[in-house]
């Protein structure tokens, strides 16, 4: 075994264990009575179902991760990488490019392949997700049709917007060197911006838009968008039922394009100050500016990883130990598994971040609503609607939950309707 391959497989089995243990300690934490304060989340024998549900995630999780992680290991011990680009080179050449247009081709062949690859694997696992597990705990309404028609529409969009920026990142990399990280950062912060600008077009690809009725629902919500100074240019509902019975609402859309979509499923199970409190906490999100910061942030992020990446292309011994020429669009795959211990640390930093924001947005709408009760009703009855997990384990919280755990989110819009009732007396 070469030393590049002893540090990959370090690096991918690193990762593949601390999410594995996070996944292990979070099944251990399975309790059969629910927390304190938590009780009256789900009946009796719901809060058994929602434990099962979450085992039941577990072990489908641990699986696929297993098997992805196997088929990695056994593609870098087998030699699958030198003959993946040599099968990639053979059929761009056949083509009868330019020697740019070649590389280019080539590059494309190899990444998209892989990634179809890998794709493939994680089917039978979607499918059992979508068909067993959603449809036994009563969750599915996914059609079969709908199901391939979403992975036809997702694939086709990925690789028109996955393939242009990647021909862009190889065609500039290949024509100026490493050095040409600066101009790849430049094209995928355009490309992030697009997909922003784009998203009100493309959703409706997957969901059927239509505006929300005229009614008391419509009118309170424009007043507290109005209150809060946020242009609302669309306000609709979303046709969420016809894939899953879990409820959602969100916003799309820059600049004055703004949207605010409500699942139908939201609509059905939340009172009228109930969803006007969730919309609070979703304005509360553009108010504080945490659109726009994790924005920043993702950019930011995306320019330190070019540029280590650009430190990557240089190690041409890394390339030669695995027995790759060295080339773009192989390190791009290398970088990929090199990272997957610093994807770990920058998701838990997102995370973290993430809930921040989400605490923030609470207090927001608490405050703009002042009604911190709505709120946490709503909470409740979209925890009882998920079969939320009520007893995750704090590893798993920091690795995976862009949303703070119920229980702490209801204690701090307890605490905020405790101050208001305080102030409230004098
Ligand atoms: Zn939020």
């Amino acid at each position: 075994m070469t030393t590049p391959l002893i540090l990959l497989l370090i690096c991918i089995l690193s990762a593949w264990a601390v999410s594995t243990l996070a996944e292990l300690l979070n099944a251990l934490r399975r309790s059969p009575t629910p927390p304190a304060g938590l009780e009256d989340i789900h009946a009796p024998e719901a809060y058994a179902r929602s434990q099962d549900y979450a085992s039941a995630n577990t072990r489908l999780r641990v699986r696929s991760d297993a098997v992805l992680t196997l088929a990695t290991v056994l593609l870098l011990l087998f030699n699958g990488l030198p003959l993946a680009d040599g099968l990639a080179q053979n059929a761009a050449a056949s083509l009868g490019f330019g020697p740019l247009g070649t590389d280019l081709v080539a590059g494309l062949l190899f990444i998209g392949g892989l990634l179809l690859l890998s794709q493939l694997l994680q089917l039978p696992f979607s499918l059992y997700q979508t068909f067993v597990l959603e449809e036994r705990f009563g969750f599915n309404r996914t059609t079969p049709a709908t199901f391939i028609l979403d992975r036809i529409k997702g694939l086709l969009l990925g690789a028109v917007i996955g393939g242009t920026l990647l021909s862009g990142i190889l065609w500039l990399l290949h024509a100026y060197g490493p050095g040409a990280w600066i101009g790849c950062w430049a094209l995928a912060a355009v490309v992030m911006f697009t997909l922003q600008l784009l998203a009100p077009v493309m959703l409706p690809l997957f969901f059927r838009f239509e505006p929300l009725e005229q009614g008391p629902l419509r009118r309170d919500i424009e007043q507290l968008a109005q209150r809060v100074g946020f242009s609302l240019t669309g306000l609709f509902t979303v046709d969420g039922s016809r894939r899953s019975a879990k409820g959602n609402a969100f916003f799309t859309g820059l600049g004055n394009k703004r949207r605010i979509a409500l699942f139908d499923t939201l609509l059905n199970d939340l009172s009228r100050q109930e969803i006007v409190a969730v919309l609070g906490h979703e304005l509360g999100h553009w108010k504080l500016g945490h659109i726009r910061r994790t924005t920043l942030v993702g950019v930011l992020k995306i320019g330190a990883l070019l540029w280590l990446f650009s430190l990557l292309l240089r190690w041409e011994s890394l390339f030669t130990g695995l027995g790759l020429q060295p080339s773009p669009h192989a390190g791009l795959l290398l970088f990929g598994l090199l990272m997957a211990p610093l994807s770990l640390v920058l998701d838990t930093l997102h995370n973290l971040l993430s809930r921040r924001h989400e605490f923030q947005a609470d207090r927001y709408a608490a405050e703009v609503t002042k009604q911190p009760e709505a709120l946490a009703s709503a909470l409740r009855k979209l925890a009882r609607q998920h079969l939320a997990n009520l007893t995750p384990h704090p590893l798993y919280v920091a690795l995976n939950h862009s949303h703070p755990p119920l229980a702490q989110r209801l204690a701090a819009l307890e605490s905020l309707a405790a101050q208001t009732r305080h102030s409230g007396s004098g």
